[in-house]
């Protein structure tokens, strides 16, 4: 009997539910709790209806230590499962300490009032996990997530050297509006409109926002410009593939999407500092994000696909190699499937699957740890099975 404790009713969340849900044998107890109830009760009816599984809701403010521990006191979880926001990693860990129960996540910890993504104030949990015999498992959705066990692959399976890591993500999606987030907003907005970055010979790189870009012909989506970005499992992955000399992220947006964005910024809609408006103060990415659609209600008319890899390359057996590892995801089908758009789901996904590794003591430690320190194969299997096959294609 394995009972499992989510946290957060939102896009990704659903998808965590409904996978948990086809897996009675591992997640032999659901609770989904959140802080909206409406939400929760949404996605308990689909549960019912789809996958004919009754789960348990709750109503909570993760903010709040005190209540997390008592719902966690309740419930009795082997395992707490954080798909709320990011704002929730830290107090979400601190009730898991002071109730004993593992910890998983897949966004690292942003404090609410500086746009910066790093894994300093989790990776600090370490000795208080570690002497507490608990673990928390970071960042265990698509990227940070299958992009960091990719890269685990490559090294344990693919190559004895690797040189260069470029992680590719293309959503060759439509889902019919002109300017809308694929997950939560606020979140999205804040990653790409801060400077790019990268890791080269042993130091970060830093440029504006948006400045670098190039082509690249993604399996089942085609030629796509991708943007240099931050983004937060470089600074794992830097620690944990040895002898690396660069690793860069990109993303692709369309031309559409790009003017949208340049044009809030402009205006500073995009801000994360409050200002006066009629006697109150609001924050202008918080007031967008009220006005943008719902990320969780992109789906029904969503098509297209997903493409996301890491292009991979050094040396094997003396000779130089380069590969491709990626997977493929299609909107309509996660709809149909679990109702949600293929962003949600290829999180959602490792999500479970991550879990499940906790859970089946397949991955077991004490302490803070990133899912590339854990042995890839055994949930790249998995993951296959759970909807999300992945490739490797020799360049
Ligand atoms: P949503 O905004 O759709 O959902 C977030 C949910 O968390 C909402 O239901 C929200 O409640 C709930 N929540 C927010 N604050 C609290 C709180 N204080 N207490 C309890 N519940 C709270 O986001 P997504 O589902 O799109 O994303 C979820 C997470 O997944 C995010 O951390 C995101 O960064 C991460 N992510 C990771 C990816 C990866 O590949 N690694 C990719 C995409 C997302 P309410 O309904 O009341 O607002």
């Amino acid at each position: 009997m394995r009972k499992v404790l989510i946290i957060g009713a939102g896009g990704v969340g659903g998808v965590v539910t409904h996978k948990c849900a086809e897996d009675s044998d591992t997640f032999s107890e659901i609770v989904l709790a959140s802080r909206t109830m409406s939400r929760c009760e949404k996605i308990q009816k689909q549960v019912r209806e789809l996958r004919g599984r009754e789960i348990e809701i709750a109503q909570v403010d993760a903010d709040d230590v005190a209540q997390t521990v008592a719902l966690i006191k309740r419930v009795q979880p082997d395992l707490l499962i954080n798909v709320a926001l990011p704002f929730q990693d830290l107090p979400l860990m601190d009730a898991c300490l002071e109730a004993s129960v593992d910890y998983l996540d897949t966004a690292n910890y942003e404090p609410p009032d500086e746009a910066k993504f790093e894994y300093k104030w989790q990776w600090a949990y370490q000795d208080r996990f570690e002497s507490a015999g608990i673990m928390a498992l970071l960042g265990s959705g698509f990227d940070p997530g299958v992009t960091n066990i990719f890269c685990a692959y490559a090294q344990k399976k693919l190559f004895d050297e690797i040189d260069y890591i470029d992680i590719l993500d293309c959503n060759g999606g439509d889902h019919g509006h002109p300017f809308a987030t694929n997950f939560n907003p606020e979140i999205n907005i804040r990653e790409i409109t801060q400077r790019g970055r990268y890791w080269e010979n042993g130091e970060w790189v830093e440029i504006d926002a948006m400045s670098q870009s190039r082509m690249f012909d993604f399996p089942a989506v085609g030629e796509r410009k991708a943007y240099l970005l931050y983004h937060e499992e470089l600074e794992s992955l830097v620690k944990h593939i040895n002898g690396l000399k660069r690793i860069r992220f990109w993303m692709t947006f369309g031309d559409e999407y790009i003017t949208h964005l340049r044009v809030l910024q402009n205006v500073g809609m995009t801000s994360i500092e409050p200002i006066e408006y009629e006697g109150r103060k609001i924050i202008p990415i918080q007031f967008l994000k009220a006005l943008l659609p719902d990320p969780s209600t992109l789906g029904e008319n969503y098509t297209g696909k997903t493409s996301i890899g890491c292009l991979i390359e050094g040396r094997k057996n003396g000779e130089t190699k380069k590969v491709f590892i990626y997977n493929v995801c299609d909107h309509e089908e996660s709809w149909k499937e679990v109702r949600a758009q293929a962003v949600s789901y290829t999180t959602g996904v490792p999500t479970m699957v991550g879990a499940k590794m906790v859970l089946t003591g397949q991955w077991r430690g004490k302490g803070v740890f990133n899912v590339e320190q854990f042995d890839p194969e055994p949930f790249l299997e998995e993951l296959g099975r759970r909807g999300l096959p992945w490739h490797v294609k020799e360049m």
